[in-house]
């Protein structure tokens, strides 16, 4: 058969997405499978026993991440494919799934077609993408990339106190790989998209051309508290009132600068009295923008209105930046192998922008990387509610071998 005509058994691969839904299993629907937990010990074993079966050359690095590793004709050339297996707590059965197992999907259909590539395949698990036991997230392809931050991961704790070598010690994922040994040409993942904009507009498949920009900060406002019914407005020094001009500029900044998102997500009031000014406003801000100067600008305004507001003339601000991740380009090779695949497999298409962080985008800063978004229903993602449909997750798949097979030639 000719490697167009190939496809993927979508059968095959929904049965298996379903099937290690099982593994950390709510009653709701959705799955809890915090990484390097039981369950997703369980989850693991599993697709290691499925690459096994298949033939693939298992490998596990330092931190736990899984390689299936088909060998291709030339030793020099590396395509890499994968995601996570881990979620968050009260997760779907899509988020990572999709991609870790389509990966798996992709190597068995071109086994079973006997396509021999030029190019090593491997399909990859990355431990703790979700970062919700241990921080960082994405903790197992920044090990890939930074082997020199494996000796800090491996002593993170989780909040009863243990470590990541621990817990990978506890379910014997500890590998003998060197984190950062395996040297892609290309890496691609598949995930959902856990936003609205493919199943809106009726499109097949993301494009992703880049990740976005993220900066958190956490703002600490000092005022003074009062009594509410004996001081005069004039005389009052309310944090909480600037930390609602605050919230307004941001609003109004998002509609200023181009692609510009700011969300206040976390607030703590003290002391959070009905009857008396408030004192503090613990406050973080997320701010995100595709472009990285846009995004600098947005943070220069919002600096800039706290020096100037007449709500923070006698506020004390202290600010603590906890995050703060440029934006990721994709690589144009690997977006226009995606394109083609799209085009030949008669799917629409659309190319976009990632909200979220995922393990390519990590990957990428190393090497030539893409990623493939299928439609989320409702935009719900990190949900019991999380859902795509077989045939959105068949055409993800194909998509992703057919990517493979260009990226080969
Ligand atoms: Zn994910």
């Amino acid at each position: 058969m000719k490697a167009e005509s190939i496809r993927i058994n979508s059968k095959r691969l929904n049965d298996r997405i379903q099937e290690m839904a099982q593994f950390g299993a709510l009653a709701s629907g959705g799955v809890k499978r915090l990484t390097l937990s039981p369950q997703d010990k369980a989850a693991r074993d599993l697709f290691k026993q499925w690459m096994e079966e298949l033939g693939l050359e298992i490998a596990i690095d330092e931190i736990g991440n899984m390689f299936g590793i088909l060998k291709g004709k030339n030793a020099d050339r590396c395509i890499g494919i994968g995601s996570h297996l881990d979620s968050v707590p009260t997760g779907g059965r899509y988020d990572g799934p999709v991609g870790a197992l389509g990966a798996l999907e992709v190597a068995q259909t071109l086994i079973e077609n006997n396509v021999q590539l030029n190019s090593t395949l491997v399909v990859a698990n990355y431990t703790n993408e979700e970062g919700v036991r241990f921080f960082p997230d994405m903790m197992g392809s920044l090990a890939h990339v930074k082997p020199e931050e494996v000796p800090n991961y491996l002593k993170a704790k989780d909040k009863n106190g243990i470590t990541i070598d621990d817990a990978l010690k506890e379910i014997g994922y500890n590998g003998g790989m060197k984190c950062g040994t395996l040297r892609y040409n290309h890496f691609i993942e598949i995930h959902i998209e856990q936003g609205s904009i493919l199943e809106e507009r009726k499109i097949d498949i993301g494009i992703v051309q880049s990740v976005q920009a993220i900066h958190w900060l956490k703002l600490t406002l000092i005022g003074k508290s009062a009594h509410a019914g004996t001081t005069p407005i004039h005389a009052r020094n309310d944090a909480f009132y600037a930390l609602s001009k605050l919230s307004c500029f941001a609003r109004e900044l998002c509609y200023k600068i181009k692609d510009q998102l700011i969300t206040i997500g976390t607030i703590e009031v003290k002391p959070n009295v009905i009857n008396v000014v408030p004192e503090e406003v613990v406050v973080t801000l997320d701010m995100r923008n595709l472009s990285d100067d846009k995004l600098k600008l947005a943070i220069n305004q919002i600096e800039n209105f706290i020096a100037t507001d007449e709500s923070f003339a006698h506020i004390k601000v202290s600010k603590e930046v906890l995050v703060n991740v440029p934006a990721i380009p994709f690589n144009e090779n690997v977006v226009n192998a995606i394109d083609k695949s799209c085009q030949q497999l008669g799917y629409s298409s659309y190319k976009m922008h990632s909200g979220a962080g995922h393990d390519a985008q990590i990957l990428a800063t190393q090497f030539p990387a893409a990623m493939i978004f299928i439609p989320s229903k409702n935009g719900v993602s990190h949900d019991v509610d999380e859902y795509s449909s077989p045939e959105q997750i068949e055409k993800g798949a194909n998509v992703l071998l057919h990517t493979v097979l260009h990226l080969d030639e």
